[in-house]
């Protein structure tokens, strides 16, 4: 196999190649303001190097240090980003059944090599150009490489010429085309770059697209960069013009150095990172997000439609009540009705049992596992099943057609109202008795009450019939499964409730066993909230959406029917986040916002959604809005941290060149070095945040809310304060001390205060509300900061390094004081900003 491959190459459609670590590392000085700063750096070092001022060396050579530990941070967290999103696209690779040594085996879809002998299902994406063996009904879509959209019928043994078109060829299937119905075996061709897939299109290196959060960011990044450029020019004009021992090159180096440290430039890759990550702890979670995008919208769901079995439910069906000879039995089954009953529900069946277990629909299992435990032995009974009109949702019914003793009989079983209106008897006591509208009532009753507990009617029918036809049918008798709720939805659902997000449940059973279900699991309250797939069909998707909010329940919804619901609640405002699994719900869930694929889906449906659900679990799927509702406000808190702490160096710098131009504020390593403290392991380890308490009892996130919706006035109040107490003790200080002391405690006091501030951020509400030790990446990153900082202000080396003036006990109490200062004030700043919002968001209600 290895040797195939390298003669064909990998079944890859598209290779995309890695940077090196240096490439990587070299990417990160891109940026122009960064450039400057090494160039004035090494004009710095040539001039103190000619004037013999060492001290200024210094300053240069730690410029240099910082800049580079700067840049290996910066691709630090760009690989741990993308180790992130390459397990995420390992996770949703295709699979392919092939056979190899004569045993099926499960390879990913980009392993396949010429010669393989592969197996394709309904629902499959063909994983590379075939040649067909063997064909059953095999259809397969093929719009996506001739852009036809009739879906063709293949067939094994066409005959067809060699030089046909693509389009005629019919004893082949084609890399990237889909099968829609039946299945095949075949033999491979062509892989990867020479199969017609491969070959029309072009073999670009597809980079990710950029998210609307991102882009978004880069255009705050603009902003930031303008405005920070700005006050630098006058800080620098100013101390032109007013200092008086003005000097050139060490103003010229504190604007650039100031210009990037303010200059956000890390802010998209630090959000993409903390995205990333987010996404990988959820696919740990069962989760697996296709791409970043969903993450946002995830957080901004403002509805959740889900399919009934399976998802809400457990899907472990058991036959709990019978109806027959105008009875419901719960128990001590018999009679000759109940013999014809097994006979129907055991040969109109699909089930099969492999090693006493039974697989296929788990409908269908329930029914096979009853007939085992009734009467074994008709298990063993083979009757010939001349064929069959398998079950479908839009249908509703499935019949058989079997021989049994020479004669021939068709068997019928779906949903009451479709088998009834083609029965003309009922089987009673044994006797075929015209249905009168009495049996009907009894019918009906009984289904009514079989459905209002909940369970998942079938009814059941035969006939003996030369052939299969599906009219004159005799009514035998109504089975009644139960499908209990999974244990954990209960909560699920609530929490949804509470979040603002309306859950909605759509089944293709019966309103009555619907609402059963969405009752006890408070989806719904009253029976009005229940609507029909027959009822949606009479009205437009415009009229639909002005009603949409009055229902939370669709019941006998066939395929169709979902597109319009999706349509129609997006109409409405809402943000979709819509379940699927079979391949025709792939246009409902490419129409939503979210579109849910359980991971017993197709991979057809998977290709189109963007949230893959492993564990088949709804409480996963409201795990997933949560986690999305986190990241979001993680981001957050990364920008309030970031934003305001910058605005303490700007505005400090800002001011204290237009009040006090003579006196020496920061020195430009001082100030990269708070920078490369403050940009790095708090904002990132913020991003890390736990989901707090309450982010589901907000209402969802607005489309038209930025992110900065609701910290724009917490960064603003955070960002003057801090400035505000570094001021104040700067020119106290400066006044009892002189410059030198001065300005040695306000660069301690900017670093520790910005990690303690750091400790503010992570939440905007009161810190007594919240656990602010429960984030480890945090508590290490503020411990191991708190360390470097004690040693660089205490050990005389580090102080002649950083220029740092030597301190008394009383200007270390004043530092300390002074940073830990920022928690109360900040405490009353968040005090005010959410009381002051409050009456405002209680009047919208
Ligand atoms: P869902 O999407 O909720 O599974 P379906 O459309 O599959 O809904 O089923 C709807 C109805 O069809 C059920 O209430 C039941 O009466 C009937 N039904 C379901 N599965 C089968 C089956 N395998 N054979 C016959 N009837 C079925
Ligand atoms: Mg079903």
């Amino acid at each position: 196999q290895v040797n195939i491959n390298k003669k064909y190459g990998l079944n890859f459609a598209e290779q995309y190649k890695k940077d090196s670590f240096i490439k990587k590392f070299f990417l990160q000085f891109k940026n122009l303001m960064v450039i400057i700063l090494l160039i004035s750096a090494v004009v710095s070092t040539i001039i103190s190097l000619i004037t013999k001022e060492y001290q200024d060396l210094l300053e240069s050579g730690l410029i240099f240090i910082i800049v580079i530990a700067n840049a290996i941070i910066g691709v630090i967290q760009e690989n741990k980003a993308e180790v992130a999103l390459e397990l995420l696209k390992s996770q949703t690779q295709n699979k392919t059944r092939v056979l190899r040594n004569g045993k099926v085996e499960i390879v990913n879809s980009c392993d396949i090599v010429v010669g393989d002998i592969v197996l394709l299902k309904s629902g499959e994406f063909v994983p590379a150009d075939i040649i067909l063996l063997e064909s059953n009904q095999l259809r397969i879509d093929e719009s996506s490489l001739t852009g036809e959209s009739q879906e063709v019928l293949k067939d094994a043994y066409a005959n067809v010429d060699t030089s046909a078109p693509l389009a005629e060829k019919l004893n082949m299937c084609f890399k990237g085309t889909s099968v829609t119905n039946g299945n095949a075996k075949g033999i491979v061709i062509a892989v990867g770059k020479s199969t017609e897939m491969g070959k029309i299109t072009k073999l670009l290196v597809s980079a990710r697209e950029k998210t609307p959060l991102e882009k978004n960011m880069e255009h705050v990044g603009k902003v930031i960069t303008f405005s920070v450029l700005v006050v630098v020019a006058i800080v620098f004009i100013t101390q032109l013009i007013f200092n008086k021992n003005f000097d050139f090159m060490k103003s010229f180096l504190t604007s650039v150095a100031l210009a990037v440290a303010a200059i956000p430039e890390s802010l998209p890759a630090v959000i993409t990172i903390i995205m990333a990550l987010g996404v990988e702890k959820l696919a740990k979670h069962g989760a697996i997000v296709k791409s970043l995008n969903s993450v946002e919208t995830l957080g901004s769901c403002t509805c959740l439609c889900t399919d009934k079995t399976g998802t809400l439910t457990q899907n472990k069906m058991t036959v709990n009540s019978l109806f027959y000879d105008n009875n419901i039995y719960k128990q001590n089954f018999s009679g000759n009705s109940f013999d014809m009953l097994l006979t129907a529900i055991n040969l109109c069946n699909n089930a099969v049992e492999i090693n006493n277990t039974f697989s296929g629909d788990s409908t269908e299992i329930s029914l096979k596992q009853f007939v085992k435990q009734q009467n074994p032995t008709l298990l063993q009974h083979s009757s010939l099943k001349i064929s069959e009109l398998p079950f479908d949702s839009s249908r509703k019914t499935m019949l058989t057609f079997n021989k049994i003793n020479e004669k021939t009989y068709v068997f019928c079983k779906g949903a009451l109202e479709y088998v009834i209106k083609n029965c003309k008897y009922a089987l009673i006591n044994n006797k075929v008795v015209e249905i009168s509208s009495n049996i009907l009532i009894n019918i009906e009753n009984a289904h009514l009450k079989m459905a209002s507990n909940g369970e998942r009617v079938i009814a059941v029918a035969y006939k003996q019939s030369p052939t299969l036809t599906e009219d004159c049918l005799i009514f035998i008798g109504l089975v009644g499964i139960v499908d209990p709720p999974r244990p954990q939805v209960y909560e699920a659902i609530n929490k949804c409730l509470t979040a603002g997000l309306k859950p909605i449940m759509i089944t293709g059973d019966h309103p009555d066993t619907a609402y059963a279900i969405a009752k006890e699991l408070k989806i719904a309250t009253h029976r009005q909230q229940v609507i029909t797939g027959k009822d949606i069909e009479q009205l437009s998707v415009k009229q639909l959406s002005k009603m949409i909010n009055d229902y939370c329940v669709f019941a006998r919804v066939t395929p169709t029917h979902k597109t319009k619901i999706v349509k129609a609640l997006k109409k409405n405002g809402h943000i979709v986040g819509f379940t699927g699994d079979g391949i025709n719900d792939a246009p409902s869930i490419k129409h939503s916002d979210i579109g849910v694929c359980m991971g017993s889906g197709t991979d057809v449906t998977k290709s189109v959604s963007d949230l893959i659900i492993s564990t088949n679990d709804y409480s996963t799927i409201v795990l997933a809005i949560e986690q999305g509702r986190t990241i979001f406000s993680n981001i957050q808190k990364t920008l309030l941290f970031l934003i305001s702490t910058n605005l303490v160096e700007v505005l400090g710098l800002f001011i204290c060149a237009l009040v006090i131009p003579n006196s020496t504020f920061l020195l430009p390593s001082q100030i990269l070095f708070i920078n490369l403290v403050t940009d790095s392991l708090p904002a990132f380890a913020l991003g890390l945040e736990k989901t707090e308490k309450d982010i589901m009892k907000q209402p969802p996130r607005k489309t038209s809310d930025t992110i900065f919706t609701n910290i724009g006035w917490h960064i603003l109040l955070q960002g003057f304060s801090q400035t505000f107490i570094v001021l104040i003790m700067f020119v106290v200080c400066l006044n009892i001390w002189g410059n030198s002391v001065a300005s040695s405690m306000v660069f301690i006091t900017i670093c520790l205060m910005q990690i303690i501030h750091a400790i503010n951020c992570k939440s905007l509400r009161s810190l007594t509300k919240i656990n602010i030790l429960n984030n480890k990446t945090f508590n290490i990153s503020f411990l191991s900061l708190l360390v470097l900082i004690l040693i660089i202000s205490l050990t005389p080396i580090a102080q002649t390094i950083f220029n740092l003036a030597k301190l008394n006990a009383i200007q270390w109490i004043i530092i300390c004081l002074s940073s830990i200062a920022i928690i109360p004030i900040v405490e009353l700043c968040k005090y005010i900003i959410n009381h002051w919002n409050k009456p405002k968001t209680n009047n919208k209600k």
